[in-house]
């Protein structure tokens, strides 16, 4: 069996995974994984006649979300939960299949003809999971060797965006927050994934329209987090450890700390953040627990160093886990759709919450950190509300020349080589400039001081990835004030990226206009030569260069 995935920053040699994933996903999963989303594509082709008919099936929304989210790079990595998942959805394909042709029987007084529609609608499940691997050769990336690039290139550029979507769009979801206009977006570019017919300018279109479509998914999960744990406000969050049994909580899910932090208190465990999770202190809702105690370690590709050796229990809520170490292997956790095998996972129950008795047993059993030992402290909370808040006096600071510029270095950190060029950028910034940031880039820097001007911070962290809304709120915010175009404004991007949901963002950026954002530490293998020539001569974007050679050039401009 030979797998092929490029859809992530470190794919083999920028080419592509085609022995065993550099993530460490196996052939196996790989299979499993493009089996999936071929039944996703199936259920989309179906949600489209379903929307038109006037059908709505919210298992179906939902299941897709859950779908491509577990598809995403570093969430899960276990083939029979894979396996589970294509069950599902055949039988939901099946199910809406059926509500489909009957109301178009209904409506239309003749059989909606199944054999018109794409191979993956009419798709049968195999009864074993060897021919479901065995199927997955005739389905991925590379089985149409006829296809033209650019096509294929679209493709996945609209696949992996929607991936992130449904990352963001699960978090809102879980939330209580959903969007008609997201949820059916999802039908509609599955579905496209399946067309034949459809041309580069469709695809590019349709790419389009899914940046705008992702910003507003963007906007309800920022609603979801800000009406359930309060808008973030400026924080600093200890580094060190304190004495006492801990659990380190990795990922982005803010509702699973929430409910760990509730079940934890007076218990004597003392809860850290760890990679992403780290803007939660920000949030009032959860920085009210007074035994959420600071923050533990940098970003997700250090895991297998820092969770070494540590008495403490881990949880991985979302992206990204690592293989862990056996000397690990029985103190880290997942949850939700993050799965390893040999790895125990703590189930969502019915009413939504989750039985954390064993991380918790686990924690007390290990006994957690002897002593206290303090170390730097990191500044957080600078979401859109609270930087809006001081608008008039970052816009007093333009205006009398003492912000020059202002530098967004985000997204996301990994582990191969040239990703010190953030690092290096950030320090190189003059100090007449302010640096946002938001995701886990940030670990680069965001011990480093960098003062503030005129009591603005140097460095205003936004938040995780998803909290780019708050980036673009601001950007859009000072472009009004300033009376231009966000293009205008003296701002640069700056970004990093790593996996899917950095995709969905840039696209996002780019369905706004937003021009000349610098990119690295490669650019995506998955963008064809033709592709990235439309990318360059629409929107300007350029790969990262020499951190000091790029600040130059931009602050020549
Ligand atoms: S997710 Fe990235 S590292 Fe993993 S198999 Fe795909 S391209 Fe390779």
């Amino acid at each position: 069996m030979s797998m092929f995935c490029r859809q992530c920053e470190q794919t083999a040699q920028g080419k592509g995974c085609t022995v065993k994933g550099v993530c460490g996903k196996t052939d196996e999963t790989a299979a499993l994984q493009d089996t999936l989303l071929y039944a996703l594509k199936g259920i989309g082709v179906y949600g489209v006649l379903a929307q038109k008919l006037g059908i709505k099936d919210a298992l179906a929304e939902r299941f897709i979300m859950e779908g491509l989210f577990t598809t995403i790079t570093n969430v899960n990595f276990y083939p029979e939960k894979i396996e589970e998942l294509i069950r599902n959805a055949f039988e939901i394909k099946e199910r809406l299949k059926k509500k489909v042709a009957q109301q178009y029987l209904k409506q239309n007084k003749k059989e909606l003809d199944a054999k018109e529609l794409p191979a993956c609608a009419n798709w049968v499940l195999p009864a074993t999971k060897a021919e479901l691997i065995e199927q997955a050769k005739n389905i991925g990336v590379l089985s149409n060797p006829g296809l033209n690039e650019d096509i294929r290139s679209l493709r996945e550029l609209l696949l992996y965006g929607l991936k992130g979507m449904a990352a963001y769009a699960d978090h809102a979801l879980i939330l209580g927050k959903e969007d008609r206009q997201v949820n059916e977006f999802f039908y509609k570019a599955l579905a496209a994934q399946a067309d034949a017919e459809l041309t580069a300018d469709d695809l590019t279109a349709l790419v389009m329209e899914f940046g705008k479509v992702n910003l507003k998914c963007l906007e309800i999960l920022d609603k979801a987090h800000t009406e359930k744990f309060g808008n973030p406000i400026p924080t600093k969050v200890g580094t060190g450890i304190k004495p006492g049994p801990a659990i380190i909580v990795s990922g982005h899910d803010l509702l699973d700390l929430y409910q760990l932090l509730g079940k934890t208190q007076g218990q004597g465990v003392n809860i850290y953040t760890h990679g992403e999770m780290l803007p939660a202190h920000g949030y009032p809702e959860l920085k009210k627990f007074k035994h959420l105690v600071g923050h533990f370690g940098t970003a997700w590709q250090n895991q297998q160093k820092e969770f070494d050796n540590l008495p403490a229990a881990v949880l991985m809520t979302t992206n990204c886990i690592q293989k862990p170490k056996d000397s690990y292997l029985d103190r880290i956790f997942t949850t939700g759709l993050v799965a390893w095998p040999g790895v125990f996972h703590i189930q969502t129950e019915k009413d939504g919450n989750k039985d954390f008795g064993k991380i918790i047993a686990k924690a007390k059993e290990l006994n957690g950190f002897k002593a206290e030992k303090k170390d730097k402290e990191i500044q957080v909370g600078f979401a859109h509300k609270t930087v809006l808040q001081v608008a008039d006096k970052v816009i007093d600071a333009v205006k009398a020349k003492k912000i020059r510029h202002f530098f967004l270095i985000g997204g996301c950190d990994g582990a191969k080589p040239g990703r010190n060029y953030y690092t290096d950028f950030a320090q190189k910034v003059p100090q007449d400039c302010v640096i946002l940031t938001l995701a886990c880039g940030k670990f680069r820097f965001n011990r480093i001081d960098f003062g503030d001007i005129a009591g603005i911070p140097r460095l205003l962290d936004c938040g995780q990835c998803n909290d780019a809304y708050s980036a673009i709120i601001i950007a859009s915010a000072l472009a009004k004030a300033f009376n231009c175009g966000v293009n205008d404004l003296p701002l640069s991007l700056v970004l990093s990226w790593y996996e899917q949901k950095a995709v969905c963002i840039l696209i996002t950026l780019l369905s706004l206009g937003i021009k000349n954002i610098k990119i690295g530490p490669t650019l995506p293998a998955f963008i064809s030569a033709n592709v990235l020539k439309i990318l360059v001569e629409k929107f300007n974007i350029q790969p990262i260069t020499d951190a000091e050679k790029d600040i130059k050039e931009i602050l020549k401009n």
